[in-house]
């Protein structure tokens, strides 16, 4: 395609450069083509999935029991059938969860695919990438990944960056023309685009020749491998957790096999049940499963939130976020643009005192945009730019008309000149007019501009939060060159001045952040007085904090501003590379920094920071490729709202562990304790707790719970906290400690209520009622755990999930020590009333315990 001319492409392709193609035509051609899409690589199937859930040490140390207590006794099966059954049904769970965390990922992934610009029927439209075929005419600039082979026609200051293919990392300026010659390696093809790799600069329009397996991409096969996804910092750390919980609980076994056996004399087959059930007592079977389950529903929940999380460890670092830098337009305040004033023959005027003689400026000022505003179906839509919507309307409403202007030279926007050119033909001279920030343009006026009084007006119109543009033209014979030197010396003409309102809820939003240890910082390609203005009116300039502008910040070393970072809140005309000194200049103060970015410049940043936060709407492809979350409403907001969830997120998952793990802790002191109160002829008690009991609670009345606990909505106290350290030991703020004792209270309840059982009744009720006990007493704690505060309050009640698991469990727990046959099964013999009372009324007195508790703490709390 690269060796003939684009007409004879379009052509050949039959299509049309403007209208594209037809509804129909499209139809036919996707029946022909397919989807415009990679293939997928094979997903491990749901066996492998499956078998790969026993390659977990902890699991292997209980199907190893199970099999040695076969042999060792083969009369007993059914404990071992159990075990089996039940790690069988964990494995089953968790590849369930599993897929199904999987597909909401899946889903996310989806809803930040890209989208490309296409004319169809004549109209332009946007569509997922997914769905174009061959012969549409693409749009794309700056910041677009190219969905899909194809030949240019039209190509303004275009380049590419065609690492993802080429591995060339210099951009590639793009052409028209026919290239001759003929096998041009890849790189050499400048007429052509490809799918995968985007636009660093200016725009283009293109006839696509190629879509999905038949591009340049979908031919090397070997670069689609499916990505991994990595496990996240926090389920590494409760592998680790995990994995030395084995090796203790093996040591343990041995230990106590050994004394029970040797030193004490018992049994072979007794001492090996003993071991079996202290391995299955310490492990907890559910803790991996409960977690990833937490971060993937978390995960959802933010979604819902308008923040889509796109690798899962930034859940966990959203809670440790302290600082957030957030652009301004569109991201703090609404990005609807309305032009208030205008500045023109040195007069400052109201937008109702515009008259025919002002109509040049605003008529010049609204050509040299490529936003439009259209009628469809008589609803207006506006497309582009809000700056430059702003204009156009400006001029639809004061001015009149600018059809007549052909436009034969551009060179587009770009955030780092600040400046933006046309150039067009008129009355037989080529005009070419540029418009951007006014302290740019400035500079490089040619010397008979009048000036004077403009930097007042200037000055006058950003202290009250304006918006200003300024306007310059050149005027030529001939057609000049399209160089960035048509934007010196120009001649000036006049300013206008718009407003951007704050988004009504930031304030509230920055408050809330503030509070929160979080502090919020505004970036904007604004000037400074403007800037300073609107930081003002939100509440993001503290005390002893100021403004800083690009130049000053030019001005200082790296180290001057990692020493001098606290005193800035606003960075005023910043460009994006500013925007990487800025949060590298935090992240040497221990700050873990969340920083949005839309365009293409600031994919470094958005890479550096430790949050990247991209706009769903206005943000670009590359941007959103680079970030760690997308803001589907490009709200600060929600940035604010994703911190909460964070660390609610977090925070549950501690929970979570919490609960589990003094349950296993619990347990093992049960069946220790039980064992040294024989050894010591104290009492002739028997091991308390068989094996199918402890796996039942683990794997089912404990796990409930925990799920219940992973879906509790953040507490508004999480908003009340500093910001956590990101290097923060999991079991900080002596989370450990807290296991251990509550782990000590489940213990001593379950040992009480066997004691008791022993005295009154013998080995086989008393175990049972141990079992019971346990179970209960870990339903009753979830809503300890719940939260800090006494669960005799309202807000005890207020987690569904959590009460219907309590509910379930229990009759659960009732159904296998009531209903015949599973009795048998589970070793429980059915209990009085007296009894179950006995052994439900021990497991309520962890409540009573651990209100006691958090009375005290309270209380402490209080004093200081
Ligand atoms: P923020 O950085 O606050 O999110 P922004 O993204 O709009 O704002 P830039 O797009 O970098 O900032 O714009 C910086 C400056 O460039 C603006 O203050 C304005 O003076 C000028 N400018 C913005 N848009 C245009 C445009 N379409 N044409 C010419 N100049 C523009």
């Amino acid at each position: 395609m690269y060796r003939k001319r684009n007409e004879d492409v379009v052509n050949e392709l039959g299509s049309n450069v403007q209208s594209g193609l037809s509804s129909q035509e499209v139809e036919i051609r996707r029946e022909k083509y397919g989807k415009n899409a990679l293939e997928e690589h094979k997903k491990e199937t749901l066996l492998v999935k499956f078998l790969k859930s026993f390659a977990d040490v902890l699991i292997i140390i209980l199907l190893v029991a199970a099999v040695i207590s076969l042999i060792v006794d083969p009369h007993e099966w059914v404990d071992s059938l159990v075990i089996f059954i039940v790690v069988m049904l964990n494995a089953i769970l968790g590849v369930v969860q599993e897929s199904k965390a999987e597909k909401s990922l899946e889903a996310l992934k989806k809803m930040s695919s890209p989208e490309c610009k296409v004319i169809r029927n004549g109209v332009t439209d946007k569509i997922p990438s997914e769905d174009l075929v061959v012969g549409d005419i693409i749009l794309i600039e700056a910041g677009d990944f190219i969905p899909a082979d194809a030949r240019l026609i039209d190509a303004v200051n275009l380049q590419v960056d065609e690492s993802a293919l080429t591995g060339e990392s210099v951009p590639v300026t793009k052409m028209t023309d026919v290239i001759d010659g003929d096998a041009a390696a890849l790189g050499d093809r400048k007429n052509m685009v490809f799918s995968s790799t985007f636009v660093t600069n200016g725009r283009g329009k293109a006839v696509v020749t190629d879509t999905g397996m038949k591009t340049e991409i979908g031919k090397i096969a070997g670069m689609l491998g499916a990505q991994k996804a990595e496990p996240t910092p926090l389920q590494n750390k409760l592998d680790q957790v995990g994995k030395v919980i084995g090796i203790i609980s093996i040591f343990i076994c041995v230990v106590v096999f050994a004394l029970d056996y040797f030193a004490l004399g018992a049994e072979l087959i007794e001492s090996f049940k003993l071991a079996v059930s202290l391995a299955v007592a310490a492990i907890p079977e559910g803790l991996a499963t409960v977690v990833t389950i937490v971060l993937a529903i978390g995960v959802r929940k933010m979604v819902a939130e308008n923040a889509i999380v796109k690798k899962l460890p930034a859940v966990e670092t959203l809670g440790c976020t302290s600082i957030v830098c957030s652009d301004k337009t569109g991201t703090l305040t609404q990005n609807k643009m309305t032009v208030l004033e205008i500045y023109d023959n040195g007069k400052l005027k109201l937008l109702s005192d515009i008259t025919e003689e002002n109509h040049q400026l605003i008529n010049y000022f609204s050509i040299c945009c490529d936003a439009k505003i259209e009628m469809v179906d008589g609803v207006e839509k506006r497309i582009g730019d809000p700056t430059e919507t702003a204009l156009v309307e400006l001029n639809n409403k004061y001015g009149s008309d600018v059809s007549w202007a052909e436009r034969v030279g551009e060179i587009p926007f770009d955030s780092d000149r600040k400046l933006m050119t046309v150039v067009i033909k008129k009355d037989g001279k080529f005009i070419s007019i540029t418009k951007g920030a006014p302290d740019v343009l400035l500079k490089r006026l040619s010397k008979s501009s009048k000036v004077e009084g403009v930097n007042e007006a200037i000055e006058n119109m950003s202290s009250r939060a304006l918006r200003v543009l300024a306007l310059g033209i050149k005027v030529f014979d001939k057609m000049p060159e399209v160089t960035l030197d048509l934007e010196q010396d120009v001649e000036f003409l006049g300013l206008v001045g718009m407003i951007d309102p704050p988004r009504p809820e930031v304030l509230e939003a920055i408050k809330v952040a503030k509070h929160a240890g979080v502090r919020t910082i505004m970036i904007t390609g604004d000037n400074i007085i403007t800037a300073t203005a609107i930081a003002n009116e939100l509440g993001i300039m503290g005390e002893g904090q100021r403004a800083v502008s690009s130049d000053e910040l030019d001005s200082m070393s790296d180290e001057e501003l990692r020493n001098r970072i606290e005193e800035f809140s606003v960075y005023a005309r910043v460009a994006p590379k500013d925007k990487v000194r800025i949060v590298e200049a935090w992240q040497s103060k221990g700050k873990v920094v969340a920083m949005t970015g839309d365009g293409v410049n600031d994919s470094p940043a958005l890479k550096k920071a430790d949050i990247g936060c991209a706009m769903g709407i206005t943000g670009t492809d590359v941007s959103k490729e680079a970030a760690d979350m997308i803001l589907t409403d490009d709200n600060f907001t929600t940035i604010i709202k994703a911190v909460k969830q964070g660390r609610g997120i977090y925070a549950n998952i501690r929970k979570c562990v919490k609960y589990l793990l003094s349950s296993n802790i619990g347990e093992v002191l049960v069946i220790l304790l039980a064992e040294l109160i024989a050894a010591l002829n104290i009492l002739p008690l028997h091991v308390p707790l068989a094996g199918i009991h402890l796996l039942w609670i683990n794997l089912v009345t404990d796990s409930l719970p925990a799920f219940g606990l992973g879906m509790e909505k953040p507490e508004d106290s999480v908003m009340f906290e500093k910001p956590r350290p990101k290097d923060e030991n999991f079991f900080a703020q002596k989370l450990g400690l807290h296991i251990g004792l509550e782990g000590v209270v489940v213990g001593a309840l379950t040992l009480t209520s066997y004691i008791v059982g022993f005295q009154l009744y013998g080995h086989a009720v008393a175990s049972t009622m141990a079992f019971v006990t346990l179970a209960f007493t870990q339903l009753f704690h979830s809503y300890n755990v719940k939260s800090e505060k006494s669960v005799f309050t309202k807000q005890a009640f207020n987690n569904r999930f959590l009460n219907l698991a309590f509910i379930v469990g229990a009759i659960m727990q009732l159904a296998v020590v009531y209903i015949p046959g599973l009795n048998t099964i589970f070793q429980s013999v059915m209990l009085s009333l007296p009894q179950i009372a006995i052994a439900i009324g021990s497991a309520f007195a962890i409540v009573i315990v651990m209100e006691i508790y958090k009375l005290i703490v309270r209380l402490i709390y209080k004093n200081k």
